[in-house]
């Protein structure tokens, strides 16, 4: 029986990874549940899933738990970081949208966990430091992220040595094809209609900027120890390859299903062996054909911007990613345009002077001067609309 611990059980990746676990309830255990606000969910998760130990970010509501529930009700960043790095847990699914799942992820990682990883906002930030820790520790990371799940599975068996190059596959999103002037007008409700995933508002926004795959990339650096002119994107808006690899003679290995993150979150669960019947079986003859194309960095140039970033090195890849979650939420709350996202982020990391990392804390101060800035941006292009 494997105990799993699920940061972040309410979201759209916690979700689907209960679904997974409800069905194979024979091989897995929930020992820990997180969230953030949505208390009835939780609630509703902890009688389905009976965990030993749940937390909450909110201290009003971690009250309003204790008097519901019998089991320990943990509270706050240090709370969620007490049920990610519990002896009873042998598997962390980290499922926090945003760096607020960097600490909590690398406390499960000093902890020596079995890591799935969905929340790709840690690497970006903290990827050098994660690693380091991971290997110091004994932790195992297996990605959740489904264009990493697929390398990783594109790997198995093989020697790193023979990799010529990474090649993520991204979607396109909703906005595919138009040009930054058509882009002027387009409405959070536009973004948050993507063609093929159901996920989180902020990554499904991220996918309609590109910045998906920026940070993606920058993810794949750190968990395939590609650099980053090794690892290439292609948008295939069937999302039916999830990612492929090169070798060095010319061949490639691509992963192949229908999108479904239930996919790779039950792969990483259930790694190195498979589940029966997880997702749909794939209808290839249905589909027809599978396209291909080169992303489009003048209308989407945050996937640009992901590789600037990954190229300075230091605490750059964290400034962009606290830089691009203030602009993203600013446009979803109606306060600035989507052009606006890119734009905030630039400035931020230009006016940015680059440290290297000497630590964690390095990271969060990084992360901090980020947000307060891009908030500062953020009003003023609102009061000057
Ligand atoms: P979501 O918004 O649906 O859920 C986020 C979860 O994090 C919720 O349980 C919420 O309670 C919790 N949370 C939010 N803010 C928090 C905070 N400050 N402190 C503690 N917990 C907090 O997001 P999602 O789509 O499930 O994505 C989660 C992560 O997985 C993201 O990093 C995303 O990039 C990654 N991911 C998601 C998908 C997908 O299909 N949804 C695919 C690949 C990777
Ligand atoms: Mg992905």
């Amino acid at each position: 029986m494997k105990r799993i611990a699920i940061l972040g059980s309410t979201g759209s990746i916690g979700q689907s990874a209960l679904d997974v676990v409800a069905r194979h309830s024979d091989r897995f255990k929930v020992v820990g549940l997180t969230a953030h606000a949505n208390v009835e969910l939780l609630l509703k998760q902890v009688e389905e899933f009976g965990p030993e130990a749940v937390a909450v970010t909110n201290g009003g509501v971690a009250a309003e738990l204790k008097r519901k529930l019998d089991i320990p009700v943990h509270e706050g960043q240090e709370g969620i970081c007490e049920v990610a790095s519990n002896k009873d847990a042998d598997f962390v699914l980290s499922a926090i949208v945003g760096s607020a799942g960097l600490l909590p992820t690398l406390a499960a990682v000093r902890a020596g966990k079995t890591i799935g990883l969905a929340n790709k906002e840690t690497l970006v930030a903290a990827g050098d430091i994660v690693i380091e820790e991971a290997q110091k520790s004994g932790a195992k990371i297996l990605p959740v992220d489904s264009e990493h799940s697929a390398v990783f599975q594109c790997l198995e068996g093989q020697d790193r040595k023979f990799l010529r190059k990474v090649i993520l596959t991204a979607s396109g999103g909703p906005f595919m094809g138009k040009s930054a002037e058509e882009l002027r007008d387009v409405t959070p409700a536009d973004a948050l209609n993507h063609p093929s995933w159901s996920m989180g508002k902020k990554i499904t926004v991220d996918s309609a900027t590109l910045m998906n795959k920026g940070l993606e990339v920058i993810e794949a650096h750190h968990l395939f120890g590609v650099s980053p002119e090794n690892i290439e994107v292609l948008i295939h808006p069937q999302s039916i390859i999830h990612s492929m690899v090169e070798f060095t003679d010319g061949s490639c290995i691509a992963q192949l299903s229908v999108p479904d993150m239930r996919g790779a979150i039950a792969y990483a669960l259930s790694y190195p062996e498979r589940l029966e019947g997880v997702i749909e079986a794939l209808d290839l003859p249905s589909l027809g054909q599978l396209t291909f194309q080169k992303p489009d960095i003048k209308s989407f140039p945050c996937l640009s911007y992901a590789y600037d970033a990954l190229s300075e090195g230091g605490t750059m890849p964290a400034v962009l990613n606290a830089a691009n979650e203030i602009a993203v939420e600013g446009f979803l709350a109606g306060r600035i345009r989507f052009n606006d996202i890119p734009a905030i982020i630039k400035k931020v990391m230009n006016s940015h002077e680059k440290t290297a990392m000497s630590g964690i804390e390095t990271v969060l101060k990084a992360d901090a001067w980020a947000r307060e800035h891009a908030m500062k941006l953020v009003e003023s292009i609102e009061a000057s609309t």
